[in-house]
């Protein structure tokens, strides 16, 4: 073991100095050989092999040609002047551009010569080019050691000072061969076994310098696995830790809920709330705090689950609260559980933005007598002179909206104890990525929508059809229906898409002239959003035009159409989640997606999928795949995700093994105190030791 050695200083290192290192530093926060060496390649360049121009396409990364310079020119004036060449082989010809740099590069560039160039190629009108090539005369060109040249990141800054990818690929090699013989094993061997593993510092080599491809995806395998295997570890640790700690209240009482389903539950549960219902009943059982993650995709009843785990908590002499990520759903929370409560003689408040001073101290008194029971609001729960007494049960509804801090500081509530969390969901996560994200909650599925939804009918259609399509309106909502019709909301330019918006409710005042309007969006005041949002959940307006602020939640079971203008613009999720707000009443409904003609590759698939399947499962996976994982908003904050090599994306079977693999770990030897665990356990104490840098390794 040599943990001295991968804390040395990047200036130690030959060919370093102080300099460089300081530009390290500073650039890419590397400051150990440590952090160095796991600076992996982002890709690798094959320089063993020569296209063909006339092979040349869009999708091809980047690519080496061999050829005769036939032409060049200097072309504009000022910031618009440019080099062009033309670099001819027997299958075609490939233009060559330069902005910058000019002089120096036209001084090289001899006509009739033979080169060699390397960059990525584009296509304009059929014709490919090449910005800002490298290049070098073929009879001068360099035999490149090994079969794929690794490519590190870099900046502009470290390229002026002469650390670009290539000199970083030098400074790494006289870094690897000191370090070849100090790199510790980090697996057990039963794995290495298992899944005949390169050992660590063979997969440390080929991940910079592969000889072959295939040691190449065995070294990146390696690291992948030993990555999601830490992580998986820690999070199974900590998990345990967790649940042996915090104690929970015990709720048992099950009076009120008798008295509800008895007289006021308006319908059967479905199997899966029972189901969820059932679990969650577990845990408040069990004397542990319970830290649950419930998932159901939109329409599947979540709402109902949570109150009826409620009425078990306040039934046991606790309050509740719930947490919604927008007054308006803050609202009608409270409106459709102040039904119920009311019903069953329970206290209820609700807490928002807009609440006033005099309603907060209020409020206050009577969390603090006992006589609110459940408190509904939006983050305003989380200010700090809010405090129960005896809080039981925090629900966080729509949790991608939170992070994991904003969960903890929920926690601190009740001075006395804890409060079990339940945290909704509609953003159906994959199974793989709410292990990981989520590894410190315990999670419940709601797989089963209530009985009698009609699947919603997807359509994609062009903006050219839209007076059709809203002829089709016009005749559903003669039949009695109300429609959404969407627009999208990028805070980049939030002026452009409010002016969007506009024109849109515009032109459809202008179709629709007999009908009341609402229209609800980011830049009006919550009383009016409110107002607006109430006129149309009690039908007196037929058409919401609204941004994206109503995607989450809200629930108008007569609402059966939702038009979505710009779709190419939406995440899948998103999309989703907005088609979400129909298909509540017993009506077949519709989700129109309204485009352009122009739609990215990636827009055309989401498009299909979303007129494909109804499936928030299937659709978050395939927007998983798209998207990567960093996007999915909320994972961020966890910081789980902050992986070196894997890609949650793309990995989750290797994911899957090795959570595996740990789980059984922890069962078989909590304490990792076998002999044949002890290089988990000595790199979870370097870890620990070094947690500067180091420690990024998990
Ligand atoms: P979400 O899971 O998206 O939050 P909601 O809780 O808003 O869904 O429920 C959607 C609608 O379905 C509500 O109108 C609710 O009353 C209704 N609902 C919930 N459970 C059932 C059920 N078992 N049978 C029939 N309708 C149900
Ligand atoms: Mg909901």
């Amino acid at each position: 073991m040599h943990p001295g050695f991968f804390n040395t200083k990047l200036e130690y290192l030959r060919g370093v100095g102080p300099q460089k290192a300081a530009t390290l530093n500073k650039e890419l926060e590397l400051f150990t050989y440590g952090d160095l060496i796991q600076h992996y390649p982002f890709r690798y360049e094959d320089r063993s092999r020569f296209y063909d121009i006339g092979d040349l396409t869009d999708d091809l990364p980047y690519v080496q040609v061999k050829g005769h310079l036939v032409y060049k020119e200097l072309i504009g004036e000022g910031p618009k002047k440019r080099l062009m060449a033309r670099l001819r082989d027997q299958t075609g010809e490939l233009e060559l551009v330069w902005f910058q740099g000019i002089k120096w590069v036209q001084s090289r560039l001899k006509l009739q010569h033979e080169y060699v160039v390397f960059g990525k190629a584009s296509s304009f009108q059929g014709k490919f080019s090449i910005a800002h090539p490298e290049l070098e005369l073929l009879a001068e060109a360099q035999p490149t050691a090994g079969f794929l040249q690794p490519v590190y990141h870099t900046t502009e800054t470290m390229k002026r000072r002469f650390l670009d990818s290539r000199a970083l690929g030098r400074i790494m090699r006289t870094l690897i061969e000191l370090a070849k013989d100090k790199i510790p094993e980090t697996l057990p061997h039963h794995l290495i076994d298992k899944y005949r593993l390169m050992s660590k510092a063979e997969a440390m080599m080929n991940i910079h310098f592969p000889e072959r491809e295939d040691l190449l995806q065995r070294a990146r395998f390696r690291l992948k696995y030993e990555e999601l295997f830490y992580v998986q570890l820690r999070l199974l640790r900590q998990h345990s830790v967790q649940k042996e700690t915090f104690r929970g209240y015990i709720c048992s009482n099950v009076e009120l809920i008798t008295r509800f389903y008895n007289d006021h539950l308006p319908f059967d549960l479905t199997n899966a709330q029972k189901r969820v219902i059932r679990e969650i009943f577990q845990d408040f059982k069990s004397g542990r705090q319970m830290n649950r993650l419930l998932q159901g995709d939109v329409g599947s009843g979540k709402t109902i689950v949570a109150f009826i785990c409620m009425l078990l908590v306040i039934g046991s002499g606790y309050q509740a609260c719930m947490m919604a990520p927008t007054e308006i759903l803050a609202d009608q929370h409270y409106t459709s559980l102040k039904e119920f409560a009311e019903a069953l003689g329970i206290g209820i408040g609700k807490l928002t933005g807009s609440t006033t001073k005099r309603e907060r101290a209020y409020l206050d008194e009577m969390l603090q007598n006992g006589q609110i029971q459940i408190l509904v609001g939006t983050h305003a729960l989380l200010e700090d002179w809010i405090e129960f007494p005896k809080l039981g049960l925090c629900v966080i509804d729509e949790q991608h909206r939170f992070g994991v801090a904003q969960r903890a500081r929920l926690w601190g509530k009740n001075p006395e104890m804890p409060p079990h969390v339940l945290v909704m969901t509609a953003t159906p996560i994959p199974r793989t990525l709410a292990m990981t994200v989520y590894g410190d909650l315990d999670v419940s599925v709601i797989d089963e929508l209530p009985p009698g939804r009609k699947p919603i009918r997807t359509v994609h259609r062009f903006d050219k059809h839209r007076l059709r399509v809203f002829g089709f309106l016009k005749n559903e909502i003669e039949k009695g229906r109300q429609a959404y019709i969407v627009y999208p909301l990028i805070e980049e330019s939030e002026t452009l898409d409010y002016k969007d918006l506009m024109d849109g409710y515009e032109s459809v005042s202008r179709y629709f002239p007999d009908y009341p309007l609402s229209i609800v969006h980011g830049k009006m005041k919550a009383r009016e959003k409110d107002y607006e949002m109430a006129r149309f959940v009690k039908g007196e307006t037929k058409i919401m035009v609204a941004t994206t602020v109503i995607e989450v939640g809200v629930n108008v079971p007569n609402a059966s159409i939702m038009i979505i203008e710009n779709a190419e613009k939406f995440g899948l999720s998103q999309l989703h989640q907005l088609r979400g707000r129909v298909g509540r009443g017993a009506e077949q409904s519709f989700c129109i997606l309204m485009t352009g003609y122009k739609i990215s590759k990636e827009g055309k698939i989401r498009l299909a999928t979303m007129e494909r399947t109804n499936n928030g499962f299937e659709i978050a996976d395939i927007d998983l795949k798209l998207r990567g994982p960093g996007d999915l908003s909320g994972t961020q904050q966890s910081g789980v995700l902050n992986l070196l090599v894997a890609d949650i994306a793309q990995d989750g079977k290797i994911l899957q093994e090795a959570r595996h693999d740990a789980q059984q770990i922890i069962a078989d030897d909590p304490n990792l105190s076998a002999p044949e665990h002890q290089p988990i356990r000595h790199h979870i104490d370097s870890l620990r030791k070094d947690a500067t840098n180091w420690s990024r390794i998990s």
